[in-house]
């Protein structure tokens, strides 16, 4: 698929004031600093569609984007910086639940990962979270042209195989560098062929 349009149509901090469902939807999630704004530029050749490197935790925004006139791409607030206190964490579950809850329309929830990293706890317990409550994700490992290509395929296998204590099946996973735009016609046409279902 060809980005041959992408828009930002509205923020919200609130789930009743979302676009209406008339559109599927793709959302962006991931632990704060992982890359999603980046990627989302990428992924739609825009340099400054989605805010990069914003103060994290201030907020909590779900940012829609119309795609083709086609889809929506949303852009979730992210989870898991150093500072977050646990209400701050409970409030962000609350609202992240309030928003998967109401959005008929969502066709999938990209979690991203950062490659670099080894499995982390918080990564997982949020993808155990998605699996005990039935919401079907894929997963994309941001940041691969930070390090080698083994040390991403590593990660990538250790996170995989944490997650078959939980899982039966491990989601379909994509490896994805907003710099050189790896993985992302990769991204592009999953969305594509679940559209297309
Ligand atoms: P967000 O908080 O998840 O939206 O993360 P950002 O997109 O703002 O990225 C956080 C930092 O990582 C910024 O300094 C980005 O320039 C950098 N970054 C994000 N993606 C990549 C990538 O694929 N490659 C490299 N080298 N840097 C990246």
């Amino acid at each position: 698929m060809n980005v041959k349009s992408a828009e930002f149509l509205c923020s919200n901090t609130r789930t009743d004031k979302l676009p209406e469902l008339n559109l599927p939807e793709y959302a962006f999630i991931g632990r704060s600093n992982v890359g999603k704004s980046s990627l989302i530029n990428a992924l739609t050749n825009k340099k400054n569609l989605a805010k990069t490197s914003q103060t994290p935790g201030k907020t909590q925004l779900i940012n829609h984007f119309i795609i083709n006139n086609e889809w929506y791409l949303v852009d979730l607030p992210g989870y898991g910086y150093a500072k977050t206190s646990r209400s701050n964490r409970d409030e962000w579950e609350k609202f992240i639940r309030k928003y998967l809850r109401v959005r008929e329309n969502l066709q999938c929830l990209f979690v991203l990962i950062d490659s670099r990293h080894e499995p982390q706890k918080i990564d997982l317990e949020f993808c155990q979270w998605l699996g005990e409550n039935g919401i079907p994700f894929l997963l994309i490992f941001t940041k691969a042209d930070k390090q080698s290509n083994l040390r991403s395929t590593q990660n990538i296998a250790k996170f995989k195989k944490a997650l078959l204590e939980w899982f039966e099946e491990v989601p379909e996973v994509f490896l994805s560098s907003a710099e050189t735009h790896l993985g992302c016609p990769e991204i592009l046409i999953a969305i594509n062929d679940i559209n297309k279902n």
